[in-house]
């Protein structure tokens, strides 16, 4: 096989995959929808990583340098794929602009749209100002004007940040955890810690999640050295007495109503499945699962493919995932997808 690897969205898994194509000496065609490269890290402003501490804008700004300068990888911004048609070995993409790209083989790195709180109204959001969520937090503090209430400007003297919005909430379909917003959120809540130490900054949690080896540095750390503190509770809602807002529920460990006022609320807003999975599903004939991820056809033979013959997928496309996890898998697809037809064992155990 000759012809590129059509790699659709240039977020971390989607860089990994052209990087991985490029470094075996192949091309890579890189489809991506926004203006620039990036994914979700960049386009959406996040501030110091989990677990690397690197600001987002170094550490895949760096990945984006790296696809962008090599020559074995052409890059479409501002593109989508019309239509996908032929088999692997012959492939043909149209882009909207009436572009086409033969390519042997794809991979899906199209990743996940960030939970609309919105679709949470109890808790605030949309109806008080400082209501905001973990995006709006990290574009502050990415930004340098350090943590304020979008109100007035204040620096909040009480921060509450509430888990598992949009995630592990069956009442709005949302079944699944979003895995990585209990260390993101213990990330941020030592970040105001630092930019503002007068700042109390409390999580309301139902269950911490803070996996592997996060727990130390993260569960830990943040209520040892930073004294974040965290309350086991059901939230009912957010509202205001005029002055503050109130975060009223349940504390769940002494089984007392609370109503605790404060400056600011954050949502720790969960990984939805991509809007465009619909479409994406049907220009490239591939399955999604019941959650509305692309679905994977095996978990352990090759974890990159999709129902679709020579049409592989990595990163959050399949459900929530890290960005180091994104980025493995991105090189893994790569693999899978170079090997393809190859006479690989995996493929030729199917
Ligand atoms: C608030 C918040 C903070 C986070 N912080 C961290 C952290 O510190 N550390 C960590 O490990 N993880 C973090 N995550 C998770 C992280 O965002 C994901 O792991 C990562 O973005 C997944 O990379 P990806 O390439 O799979 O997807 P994405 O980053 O979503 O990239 C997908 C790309 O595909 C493009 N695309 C989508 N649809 C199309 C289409 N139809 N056609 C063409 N292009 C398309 C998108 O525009 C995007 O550029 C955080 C998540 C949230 C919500
Ligand atoms: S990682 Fe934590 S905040 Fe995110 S959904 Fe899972 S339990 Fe909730």
């Amino acid at each position: 096989m000759t012809k590129p690897v059509l790699i659709i969205g240039g977020g971390p898994a989607g860089l990994s995959a052209a990087h991985a194509v490029a470094a075996a000496g192949r091309k890579a065609v890189l489809v991506e929808k926004e203006d620039r490269l990036g994914g979700a890290p960049i386009l959406q402003g996040y501030a110091k990583l989990v677990p690397s501490h690197e600001w987002a804008k170094d550490a895949i700004g760096g990945m984006v340098d790296r696809v962008a300068g090599n020559a074995n990888v052409t890059v479409h911004t501002g593109a989508q794929v019309q239509s996908f048609d032929g088999t692997p070995g012959a492939f043909t993409a149209t882009l909207k602009d009436g572009t086409t790209i033969d390519a042997d083989t794809a991979i899906l790195a199209t990743g996940f749209t960030h939970f609309d709180s919105l679709n949470k109204p109890e808790w605030g959001f949309g109806t008080y100002p400082d209501v905001v969520s973990t995006v709006q937090v990290e574009q502050m503090i990415s930004s340098g004007q350090g943590i304020r209430c979008p109100s007035d400007g204040r620096v909040p003297d009480r921060v509450a940040i509430l888990l598992c919005v949009g995630s592990r909430d069956r009442q709005i379909g949302r079944e699944w955890c979003s895995k990585i917003c209990c260390t993101v959120s213990a990330n941020i809540a030592m970040e105001i810690r630092e930019l503002s130490p007068k700042t109390n900054v409390y999580i309301y949690y139902m269950d911490i999640r803070t996996f592997g080896l996060y727990e130390g540095e993260y569960y830990w750390g943040s209520q040892e050295e930073a004294k974040v503190k965290y309350v086991k509770a059901r939230i009912a809602e957010v509202t205001s007495d005029g002055k503050r807002l109130l975060v009223k529920g349940e504390d769940t460990l002494v089984k007392r109503p609370i109503a605790i006022p404060f400056d600011m609320v954050v949502h720790a807003i969960g990984m939805d499945p991509n809007v465009d999975n619909m479409t994406l599903g049907s220009v490239f004939g591939v399955e999604l699962n019941k959650y509305g991820y692309i679905d994977k056809k095996s978990t352990y033979v090759t974890m990159a493919e999709t129902s679709r013959p020579g049409v592989f997928v990595a990163g959050s496309a399949t459900g929530p995932e890290t960005i180091d996890d994104s980025i493995a898998q991105g090189a893994a697809a790569a693999i899978a997808a170079m090997n393809f037809g190859a006479g690989a064992p995996a493929q030729a155990a199917e």
